[in-house]
């Protein structure tokens, strides 16, 4: 902790991770400083560059040689965001660290009012996007139907149309530190963790530049790593169909020898084809469970193996490299 004295506003590290913004870094920063230069509270800001392979370093670099409260973490390659973000956690030291991106559509005006609830006692202020007219329809929709799905079989309540911009004290920042799974889903993981939680909600901004780093592909990389790493469902649904195939061959064995034991055999018809259809269906539900055995398997692998989430390359100004491995 600080040794500041206890009336005096909390120190705040903001955690910003970004990755190719070259046309928003330096905008988005002059923004973020018309805020905070207006707050009593000693600042910090972390800028992740996630191995961006645009100028946004540079950008960066140089707004750090202006604004002395900025530093520039520089992971070795991209990480993604979930590991960038978790990188500037792990840097952070301030009593209270605020997490968002750095493309503009996390508004800084609304930190002041993040950190009034964080004076109101709240360890952690999570933000809810109202629903935004500037998302394309697409995103909306597949981003509902998530939450819904995660909700349902998850077991940790997870707030709809939330995203990384959020409140963390200490205590919270060094409890969520110390989970080091390698598949990361930081939403569920600080739902998982409780603590006083209040939702602020806000109309998103628009980007100031660029597009969307998030494809379609790393979409749904994340939205599994929230189904597979927050819930075994998926692993009941299998079991469950496939019980339920057993009792429908059960069935048909009972359909089968009734036959039998009234004397009509003969009047079973050569069942070829539907042996084929049974065999085909059965066989599909297998590949199935297997599929999903599969990737539970697979991230067990990758957990196993206690890879470090990110690598860093160097923090600037001046500070020695080292691993995010503990
Ligand atoms: N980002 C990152 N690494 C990545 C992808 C994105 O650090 O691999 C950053 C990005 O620069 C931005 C934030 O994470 O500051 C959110 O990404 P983006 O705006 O592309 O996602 P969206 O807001 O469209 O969901
Ligand atoms: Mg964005």
């Amino acid at each position: 902790m600080s040794d500041t004295s206890p009336d005096s506003p909390p120190s705040v590290d903001l955690v910003i991770p970004v990755y190719n913004e070259a046309q928003a870094a330096a905008e988005f920063h002059q923004q973020l400083r018309a805020v905070i230069d207006q707050l009593p509270n000693r600042f910090s800001i972390l800028y992740i560059d996630d191995g961006s392979t645009d100028d946004t370093l540079t950008i960066l670099e140089d707004i750090a040689v202006v604004d002395e409260r900025v530093r520039v973490i520089e992971l070795s390659r991209n990480f993604g965001h979930q590991a960038a973000l978790t990188a500037g956690l792990d840097q952070s030291q301030g009593e209270i660290v605020i997490t968002m991106d750095g493309d503009g559509e996390h508004p800084p005006q609304l930190i002041p009012e993040m950190l009034k609830l964080a004076d109101a006692g709240y360890d952690i202020v999570l933000t809810q996007r109202a629903d935004s007219r500037h998302a394309p329809l697409f995103k909306r929709w597949t981003s509902h139907q998530f939450y819904r799905l995660i909700n349902r079989i998850g077991n940790t309540r997870i707030l709809p149309g939330g995203a990384d911009f959020r409140l963390m004290k200490r205590a919270t920042v060094d409890a969520l530190c110390g989970m080091r799974e390698y598949q990361r889903f930081l939403r569920g993981m600080v739902a998982w963790m409780g603590y006083r939680t209040v939702i602020l909600p806000y109309a998103p901004a628009e980007r100031l530049g660029g597009r969307s780093k998030y494809s379609l592909r790393q979409m749904l990389r994340l939205g599994m790593s929230a189904v597979f790493s927050f819930s075994l469902v998926p692993l009941y649904i299998s079991i469950t169909i496939g019980g339920v195939f057993l009792l429908l061959a059960l069935a048909e064995m009972i359909y089968v020898l009734s036959f039998w034991i009234g004397g009509q055999q003969a009047s079973l018809a050569p069942g070829w084809s539907s042996l084929m259809f049974v065999l085909l269906v059965v066989g599909g539900v297998l590949m199935i469970t297997l599929g999903i055995v599969g990737i539970y398997v697979g991230y067990i692998f990758q957990e196993t193996k206690r890879r470090p989430i990110y690598l860093i390359r160097a923090i600037r100004p001046n500070q020695p490299p080292e691993n995010g491995d503990d």
